[in-house]
C-alpha cells in the first residue's frame, strides 16, 4: 500500500468537548496523519461535497444560525464527515475531519477567488459547528484555545445592567443567567457595527453566546492568513505528483454524473437534431459557441473541445460528431484539408486514437476556472469571461424579457456566474421546480446536466418518460460516495488528458 505523509509536522489534534462537538477545532496545526492515495481523495471529496452543499444551500436562501440552516449543515456533515468509510478503523472522523480541511485548504489557496470561496463555506462551518455547542463547551473550547476573555463580575454586570438590557437578546429576566465578557473592541467589530453590544473604554460586553462571531472572526483572521501562507508554497507541494494533479483540479471537480455513457443513459443525438437542441436546450456557453460555429464555420482549439466533448456527453456518437463538424468545416475548407487537419482530433475525442481514452464533457467549475477565451475564440462560461454589454446582448439575442436579462446580466456581474446561469434556466424552463423528478435545482454545475434536465423538462411537459439524471455536486442528494468519487477520479485524469490533446487551431 503506498502511503504518503501528506501534511507536515504536528500531530492530530483531538480535542474532545464532547460528542458532538469533537470536530470543533481552529485547525491551527497540520496533521501529521500517513493516509494512501485513495484515503487522500476520498477525504477530500468528501469534505468537497460538504462544503459545495453549504453553498448551495446559502444560494438557496438559507440562513446561518437559524434552526433549519442549522439542521440541515448537521444532515450534511454527518453524511460526509461522520458516516462510516471502508478506512475509518485507520482513521476516526476528527483525523477525517482534520486532514480534509488541509487538503482542502492547499488545494483552494491559489487564487484569490478560490480562497474567498473556501474561507466562505469553512466560517459557516465552523458557525453551526460553534452555534451546536453549550454555553459551557463554548466557553471551554475558548479557553482551551486561548481566548481567554475577562468575565464581567457580577458586581459590574449590576452596576451596568440599563446599558446590556435589550442588547444581543438579553432580558431583565436572561441577564441574572448570563455571562458576559469583555473585548477589546477591534475584535467585536460586526457586533459594533450592529450596535448589538455595549461599549465602555475600548473594550465590548459581549454575552457567552454572541461570542460565536467573535471567534468565527478570529477563525477568519487566522485561516486567511494560512491561505495565504499556503499559496506561496504551492509550488513545492503542487509538483508531487502523487498529489500535485488532484489538488490543482480540485475545485473544477463535478461530482456526479461524468456524462461518458451515452449509450446508457442519454438519448442519441443525431447532427440533424442538434440546431432545435441548441435553440431549446442548450445553457449560454454551449449556444454561444454552437452559433459562432455556424457563423464563422470553425472553432478554435478549446471551443473545439468544450463544444465536441459536450455534444459527446448529450449523446452524439463519432460518426455523427464527424458528420456534423465537416459540414461546419467544409464550408471553409475542402472535404480532404478536413480529414487531414481534424478528423484525427475528433477521433481522440472519442478515444478511437492516441491514449484511447473516454474522455469526459468539461463541468461548470472546469470551464468557468479554465483558459479565458482569446480575440476570436469562444469558448468559457459567457457569464465568467464575456464583457458586460456583449452578455446583456446575447441573453436580449433570446428573446428574454428586459428584466430576466437585466437579473441575468447583474447576478454576471456580480461574480454569481452559476446563479445566472440557474436563472435562465428558470426562465426560460418555467414552473420546472414544481416537479421533483427533474432535480432541476442545481442545473449551473455542468452543461450537461443542464441540457439532459432541459430535454426531460420537455420530455415531462409532453407526457413522455424521462431519463435519471444523476444529481450534481451542489446537492450530493442521491449520489454513492464510491460510485461518485471513482468516476471523479477517472474524470480528473482524463480531463488533463484531453488538454494535451494535440489539435489543429
Ligand atoms: Fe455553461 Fe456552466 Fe457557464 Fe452555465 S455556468 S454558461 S453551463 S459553463
Amino acid at each position: 500500500m503506498q502511503h504518503i505523509s501528506a501534511l507536515s509536522n504536528v500531530k492530530v489534534e483531538k480535542r474532545v468537548i464532547s460528542e458532538r462537538p469533537r470536530l470543533l477545532s481552529l485547525y491551527a496545526e497540520p496533521p501529521q496523519q500517513e493516509l494512501t492515495l485513495d484515503e487522500f481523495e476520498v477525504v477530500s471529496l468528501d469534505r468537497l461535497q460538504l462544503l459545495r452543499s453549504i453553498d448551495v444551500l446559502k444560494t438557496k436562501g438559507g440562513t446561518e444560525g437559524e434552526h433549519a440552516f442549522n439542521h440541515q449543515l448537521y444532515e450534511l456533515e454527518k453524511k460526509y464527515l461522520l458516516s462510516n468509510r471502508e478506512f475509518s478503523h485507520r482513521m476516526n472522523e476528527v483525523e477525517r475531519d482534520q486532514v480534509s480541511h488541509f487538503i482542502l485548504r492547499l488545494a483552494y489557496c491559489r487564487t484569490e477567488e478560490l480562497r474567498r470561496w473556501f474561507l466562505g463555506q469553512e466560517c459557516s462551518l465552523m458557525k453551526y459547528r460553534l452555534d451546536s455547542l453549550s454555553d459551557e463547551e463554548r466557553a471551554s473550547f475558548m479557553l482551551s484555545n486561548g481566548m481567554d476573555f475577562d468575565p464581567v463580575s457580577n458586581e459590574e454586570k449590576n452596576s451596568r445592567k440599563d446599558k446590556l438590557i435589550d442588547l444581543a437578546g438579553v432580558t431583565s429576566v436572561s441577564i441574572i443567567k448570563t455571562t458576559f465578557y469583555k473585548v477589546p473592541f477591534q475584535q467585536a467589530l460586526s457586533l459594533v457595527s450592529s450596535r448589538s453590544v455595549y461599549l465602555e473604554k475600548g473594550f465590548a460586553y459581549v454575552p457567552l453566546q454572541r461570542l460565536v462571531s467573535i471567534i468565527v472572526t478570529r477563525f477568519r483572521m487566522q485561516l486567511s492568513r494560512a491561505l495565504a501562507e499556503a499559496a506561496n508554497s504551492f509550488d513545492i507541494v503542487g509538483s508531487d505528483h502523487r498529489i500535485g494533479p488532484l489538488l490543482k483540479n480540485m475545485n473544477k471537480q463535478f461530482i456526479g454524473n461524468d456524462f461518458t455513457k451515452t449509450n446508457q443513459s442519454i438519448d442519441k443525438l443525431s447532427p440533424d437534431k442538434i440546431e432545435l437542441a441548441a435553440e431549446v436546450n442548450m445553457p449560454l456557453c454551449m449556444k454561444n459557441l454552437h452559433s459562432n460555429l455556424k457563423r464563422e464555420h470553425k472553432l478554435k482549439h478549446w471551443g473545439r473541445l468544450q463544444y465536441g466533448l459536450f455534444l459527446k456527453g448529450a449523446g452524439l456518437d463519432l460518426e455523427g460528431a464527424q458528420q456534423f463538424w465537416e459540414s461546419h468545416f467544409t464550408k471553409l475548407i475542402s472535404h480532404d484539408q478536413f480529414v487531414k487537419s481534424y478528423a484525427y482530433s475528433f477521433r481522440h475525442m472519442y478515444g478511437k486514437e492516441g491514449a484511447r481514452k473516454n474522455y469526459t464533457p468539461y463541468s461548470c467549475m472546469k470551464i468557468i476556472m479554465g483558459t479565458p477565451p482569446e480575440t476570436g475564440a469562444f469558448h468559457g462560461c459567457p457569464y465568467r469571461h464575456m464583457p458586460d454589454n456583449q452578455l446583456s446582448s446575447l441573453l436580449s439575442s433570446l428573446k428574454l424579457s428586459t428584466p430576466d436579462v437585466s437579473e441575468i446580466a447583474a447576478l454576471a456581474k456580480s461574480s454569481n456566474y452559476q446563479i445566472a446561469c440557474q436563472r435562465h434556466f428558470d426562465v426560460t424552463h418555467p414552473g420546472h421546480l414544481n416537479n421533483p423528478e427533474l432535480k432541476s435545482d442545481a442545473v449551473a454545475n455542468h452543461p450537461n446536466l443542464w441540457f439532459q434536465t432541459s430535454v426531460n423538462y420537455h420530455k415531462l411537459k409532453n407526457g413522455k418518460p424521462i431519463n435519471t439524471v444523476s444529481p450534481s455536486s451542489g446537492t450530493g442528494a442521491n449520489d454513492s460516495n464510491s460510485a461518485s468519487t471513482t468516476a471523479v477520479g477517472e474524470a480528473v485524469k482524463e480531463e488533463a488528458g484531453t488538454e494535451g490533446m494535440k489539435m489543429e487551431t
